[in-house]
């Protein structure tokens, strides 16, 4: 074992925590009883100066516990297996298995460890929020927000300028659930699909055949356009980019326009329209090239 851990000071540190645990409870318990009969008349002070007490209580033993963990030494890097490594020397078969057990659970607590010290990093420089308040993206808009509460107009203005860059896609924005966009899409005489977003995050999406009728629960009839929902939500966890939620949609929509031609153009590895035994057109795009595939072609 490292010779700087005391085991003495760390049985002891151990005893602390424990009392302090104890204490803890009993303010709980005390608590939970609330009120009792033995606190007789005036029971609400009673009842108070008890609760002080306790609390008095697990003040003390929380500076006891401080004090006995200060003495410790911080562990500086992995701890040494020392003589259990003997263990591997073992010649009972059914003790054999100890020593992976060991190494796995030394393993493990290195993790522990590795782990433990990132979420170190992370937490004290307090950037655990979803918005990323202090990267990219918000600094190029200028002041810091998260991407699931953006204001509306955002919203529109990043989904129009999308629309407005296609001619054979329509992009039409509501909103009938307060202020979160749902967003229609007709692509072509291809299809339609509808995105649902939390401020410009996409949150879901349903792709129909260009004649049904548009609604965000109900699948599409048709098989192939059944496939093409499950590779748009691929997708849509592919270009996912809470940094760059912008980018994220506009990748989206680039790659949801390359369907325009689902029904026209050959799979790129088997050069055939209809895959020989799923008998559907191309239903993937390559999230780079956007090249179509048939699922089943797609490695
Ligand atoms: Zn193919």
């Amino acid at each position: 074992m490292n010779p700087s851990i005391n085991v003495e000071q760390l049985n002891s540190a151990l005893t602390s925590l424990r009392t302090l645990r104890s204490s803890v409870s009993q303010v709980f318990e005390a608590l939970s009883n609330g009120l009792r009969a033995d606190h007789g008349e005036d029971g609400k002070e009673k009842f108070l100066l008890e609760l002080q007490e306790l609390l008095n209580n697990v003040n003390i033993n929380l500076r006891d516990l401080e004090q006995t963990t200060n003495g410790l030494p911080i562990p500086t890097g992995s701890f040494n297996l020392g003589n259990t490594t003997y263990l591997s020397q073992e010649t009972t078969q059914d003790r054999q298995a100890l020593y992976t057990q060991l190494v796995n659970s030394y393993k493990w607590t290195d993790k522990v460890h590795e782990y433990s010290s990132f979420a170190h990093s992370i937490l004290s420089q307090n950037s655990l929020r979803r918005s990323y308040a202090n990267s990219g993206s918000t600094k190029r808009r200028g002041k810091l927000q998260s991407n699931h509460n953006v204001p509306p107009g955002q919203v529109d203005n990043v989904i129009n300028t999308i629309d407005r860059s296609y001619t054979d896609m329509k992009i039409t924005i509501s909103r009938p659930y307060a202020s979160n966009a749902v967003v229609q899409i007709s692509l072509g005489h291809v299809l339609k699909a509808v995105v649902a977003f939390k401020g410009l995050l996409m949150e879901w999406v349903m792709v129909k055949g260009y004649g049904e009728t548009l609604d965000l629960w109900n699948e599409s009839r048709h098989n192939v356009f059944r496939k093409v929902t499950e590779n748009a939500h691929a997708a849509m966890l592919h270009f996912y980019s809470p940094t760059l939620p912008e980018l994220a949609v506009r990748s989206f929509m680039t790659w949801l326009h390359s369907y325009v031609n689902l029904f026209s153009e050959a799979c790129k590895r088997c050069g055939c329209h209809l895959h020989h035994t799923s008998l559907l057109p191309p239903a993937w795009r390559d999230f780079r090239t956007l090249e179509p595939f048939h699922d089943e072609c797609k490695q």
